[in-house]
């Protein structure tokens, strides 16, 4: 064997063994056959690898020119909103981040101090753990491949949950996020997403890893980061694990 060819086996079997670490981590005991979870075993953000979304062809660019100038209008619209209390304690707008021609978007509860500080969605522990469970666990890239946003688009003080009114001044401008891009399939975070979004008080115990209906588009309900961090057992990880190979399997249609 050449050096060359020693030094590719052993990366590339440095990366099988993370992936086996990953995988454990994530409550499996065996392989899972059914969907390649990360089938290149590609811990990094898409490192060589072909995002689900190729703007290859002049009316594809076209179309994706649009989505993005239909996303930056409503967020022209929001402003410097002043529609509910959360303009008072709020820093800054989180509006959301990622590629406007993803086929996946996942909408979050809303910002917390970091996103709060930072402008961008899910940038704190929740959302190391929600870019871990994109990247490593799917094998898909974050910027690329995906568009994150939440229900209400200022933190909510010290972190309680979104109040009924805070959620319905902001719900339109979700809805018009949603309307530009389009996505394959929607997954919904935690139960206040997943409620607003279903316009019912979803039991999200009972009904994650459930498929739903949103205007025509499929909507996956799983646990929010936040949650399996602080529950943070095997059988939590696996659950959202086989929520998200759903996801996968769902693109792949
Ligand atoms: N939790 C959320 O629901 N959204 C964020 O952006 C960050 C944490």
């Amino acid at each position: 064997m050449s050096v060359t060819e020693h030094t590719e086996q052993t990366a590339y079997l440095r990366k099988l063994k993370n992936y086996l670490i990953f995988l454990k981590d994530c409550g499996y005991s065996e392989v899972p056959q059914t969907i390649e979870l990360n089938p290149d075993f590609s811990s990094s953000p898409a490192i060589n690898k072909p995002s689900i979304i190729s703007t290859n062809s002049p009316t594809m660019a076209r179309s994706s020119r649009k989505k993005e100038e239909h996303l930056q209008e409503v967020r022209d619209e929001l402003g410097d909103c002043t529609r509910c209390k959360l303009c008072d304690t709020r820093k800054t707008i989180v509006f959301g981040s990622g590629n406007a021609n993803a086929d996946l978007v996942f909408v979050g509860e809303g910002p917390g101090a970091d996103e709060d500080e930072q402008g961008f969605p899910f940038v704190g522990r929740a959302g190391k753990k929600l870019t871990e469970i994109i990247e490593k666990g799917m094998g898909l890239n974050r910027e690329k491949d995906t568009y994150i946003c939440n229900i209400v688009k200022c933190r909510p003080p010290g972190n309680r949950d979104p109040e009924a009114e805070e959620i319905s001044a902001c719900k339109p401008f979700l809805e018009k996020q949603l309307q530009a891009i389009k996505p394959k399939v929607i997954v919904a975070l935690g139960k206040p997403a997943s409620s607003t979004l279903l316009g019912r008080n979803v039991p999200i115990m009972k009904e994650r890893g459930t498929w739903h209906e949103y205007q025509g588009i499929k909507i996956m309900l799983t646990f929010h980061p936040s949650y399996l961090l602080r529950f943070y057992t095997l059988e939590n990880r696996k659950l959202v694990m086989d929520d998200m190979n759903k996801v996968l399997a769902e693109l792949k249609r």
